[in-house]
């Protein structure tokens, strides 16, 4: 769901201030001393950093507004990181939301006000995303920093974050405008969600000293002071929670059921396409190395070694569970894309436009451009004048337009990313993987007969997963896509942006054009057939029968099959990967009716899997890596509670069991 733009004036200091609050957004005097002292200060956060000894630290915010507290508080992680390179503590977690995102102008604006913050406001401006509802993760690698800007009503969200037993926030920024200007905030619902997700001595500092926030905090177990307020405030209140109230046992879908990553922990991955290479970038950006296994001799010859892929989300009308894995994937992964140095993959942003060729689909697209549940910055209705003009070829159906979408070379990709990796990541070719064994300590496995020993494993093996035993924990459903490389030549040569219809076709690279797909369902071979270069042509003369250059195509058979892996549910999976009957044993009281006992965590386990990315994987694989590192290494998620049991590899047993079916 789209996010409603906060309306904002400047008063006469140049402060901004809310119009639907009437409240200001920081203090008139100064808006950076008044965060060191409210809630650097009120959280005592250069003792306690000092004396941290986990790597993460994780801050939460209510409020997020111009993003002057998040920026002040990366500033000062980075000036302790500088300072004390050898220090455990190694990263800053800062989750923060905000039901009326600012317009990015006016962020700017605000945050002009502070030229000594603005190395972490342009990098901020830089991903500032689009005012969509959920969970958008920026990575500020300079800072040591991850910021997940959670869109969206705080009493919807909070109950959405994932949250191992013993707490996940280390301290509070309670900011959101004064109680008395907006009393829906405060309230003791927020400080039970609190009471839910704090660590047990996790802190918070806050500018009121309101008696409503004093007795509420209080009431949800934490123990709260009065301090000297900041400039012409009296107090506020600071304090740290110390009780057991809130804590709920793990639901069956937790993440955390394992020991966190430990320091020099041994990791193994299996594949070597984008899933493989994502997950390992993302392991290597927390420091951590890992060993890639890849059975061929190069990198990207499955699903990944399409020479172009597009690059776009699948949107229904409403805000469905698949619809918001699409939509924020794609956004998150464009923003990790142009992380990446540009010219190590070839690439065009240069949108999608998705036809509407049919009648159902016209109607579906109405339905979409009715709805107003997406922003138009992610989709937008375009008319036939519209699309030639974008499109650069005549076209005479109208669309719909996804300005940030376009292409991108997938082997390039997997290549720029394990080489981005450096250090952290060994590479062994031609190594196929068997005999997979796991015990509670570790995971052995054999490559050309040689036997390995390490201590969790993930297997990105895309439709190799059918020919691997370990992998039967997943109904695995193969799909084989043969892909044309069409010489280019006029018309299509005018083509600058990626057209979807029932088929694509990309722009050229290296003068060839993809133009694509075959879907065959359970079929592994990838033999290059003739039948389905017919397939392909008809599909795309077909869904532009209007168009005359598309009879005119000539094609000289260049082409290219793979197969990709899906589930039944076309969501990825990414998590723990869990044998059939150890699941069974969880949840078979499902298959009774009975609610899975509240303890019924997977038990601990050293194989994991990231894998069912289909023919999305260009949009998925970035965010669903994120998950798995995140898990891996317990810290804050980068999806609702709702969205990660939709990627959950055990969803599928659970499913089974509470339809009343046995494996
Ligand atoms: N921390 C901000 C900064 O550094 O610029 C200033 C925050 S401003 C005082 C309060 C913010 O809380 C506003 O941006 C407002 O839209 C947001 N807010 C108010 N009620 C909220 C709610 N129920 N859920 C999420 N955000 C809310």
């Amino acid at each position: 769901m789209k996010s409603q733009s906060a309306q904002v004036h400047f008063n006469d200091s140049g402060t901004p201030v809310a119009d639907h609050f009437d409240d200001v957004y920081f203090s008139n005097d100064s808006g950076i001393d008044e965060t060191l002292h409210v809630f650097i200060g009120g959280n005592d956060l250069s003792e306690r950093w000092h004396s941290h000894n986990r790597r993460d630290f994780v801050i939460a915010e209510t409020g997020f507004g111009t993003g002057l507290n998040c920026l002040v508080a990366m500033q000062a992680f980075k000036q302790f990181r500088d300072a004390n390179p050898a220090h455990p503590l190694k990263h800053l977690f800062i989750l923060t939301t905000e039901k009326f995102p600012l317009k990015k102008a006016d962020l700017r604006q605000a945050l002009n006000a502070f030229p000594a913050l603005n190395q972490a406001a342009d990098a901020l401006a830089e991903q500032y995303p689009v005012a969509l509802q959920g969970c958008h993760r920026m990575h500020f690698t300079d800072f040591s920093c991850t910021l997940d800007l959670w869109m969206g009503d705080v009493h919807e969200l909070l109950p959405q974050w994932h949250c191992p037993r013993s707490g996940l926030i280390d301290a509070w920024f309670l900011d959101g405008f004064a109680p008395s200007k907006n009393p829906e905030m405060w309230t003791d619902a927020l400080f039970l969600q609190m009471a839910r997700l704090t660590r047990q001595g996790g802190t918070f500092g806050t500018f009121t000293a309101a008696g409503i926030v004093k007795r509420g905090l209080r009431d949800a177990g934490f123990v709260v002071e009065k301090r000297k307020g900041f400039g012409r405030k009296r107090d506020m209140l600071a304090g740290y929670f110390d009780s057991e109230k809130g804590k709920q046992p793990a639901p069956p879908y937790s993440r955390y059921n394992n020991a966190p990553l430990g320091d020099g922990e041994r990791i193994a991955i299996v594949g070597g396409g984008l899933a493989a290479a994502t997950f390992a970038h993302a392991l290597a950006e927390q420091g951590v190395a890992s060993t890639v296994f890849c059975a061929d001799e190069t990198l990207a010859t499955g699903a990944s070694g399409n020479r172009q892929g597009g690059f776009y989300p699948q949107l229904h009308s409403e805000a469905s569970i698949a619809s918001q894995i699409q939509a924020h994937s794609f956004l998150y992964a464009r923003r990790y894309y142009n992380a990446l140095p540009s010219d190590d993959y070839r690439h065009q942003w240069c949108g999608v436009l998705q036809l509407g060729f049919s009648d159902a689909v016209i109607d579906r697209q109405q339905k979409l451009a009715d709805g107003g549940v997406w922003p138009d910055e992610l989709v937008r209705p375009v008319s036939a004048e519209e699309a030639t003009s974008i499109s650069g070829l005549p076209l005479s159906d109208n669309g719909l337009f996804i300005p940030l979408g376009g292409w991108l070379s997938p082997p390039d990709l997997v290549h720029a990313l394990i080489n981005a990796c450096g250090d952290k990541v060994t590479l062994h070719l031609n190594a196929k993987v068997h005999n997979i064994s796991e015990s509670s300590t570790d995971v052995t496995f054999s490559v050309n007969n040689e036997s390995y020993t390490f201590d969790r494993i993930i297997m990105a093996t895309g439709a190799d997963s059918v020919l691997i035993d370990t992998m039967n924990a997943l109904p695995l459903r193969p799909v084989r896509g043969q892909v044309e490389a069409i010489a280019t030549q006029a018309p299509i040569d005018q083509l600058n942006t990626v057209l979807c219809h029932k088929g694509y076709m990309t722009p050229q690279m290296d003068s060839r054009h993809a133009l694509g797909s075959t879907y065959g369902k359970g079929d592994t071979a990838t033999d290059v057939r003739e039948v389905d270069t017919q397939t392909n042509l008809a599909t795309h003369q077909k869904a532009l029968s209007n168009e005359s250059w598309i009879r005119e195509l000539e094609h000289d058979g260049d082409a290219r099959a793979s197969v990709r892996l899906s589930l039944p549910d076309h969501q990825p999976a990414s998590g723990q990967l869990t044998k059939v009957n150890v699941l069974w044993e969880r949840y078979q009281e499902l298959t009774v009716g009975k609610p899975i006992d509240g303890q019924a965590e997977l038990p601990e386990g050293r194989i994991f899997t990231l894998t069912g990315l289909g023919s999305r994987g260009l949009t998925t694989a970035p965010l669903m890596a994120q998950v798995l590192a995140s898990q891996l290494l317990h810290q804050p998620m980068p999806m609702p509670e709702k969205l990660l049991q939709a990627v959950a590899p055990q969803r599928f047993m659970i499913r089974n069991c509470i339809r009343g079916e046995a494996p």
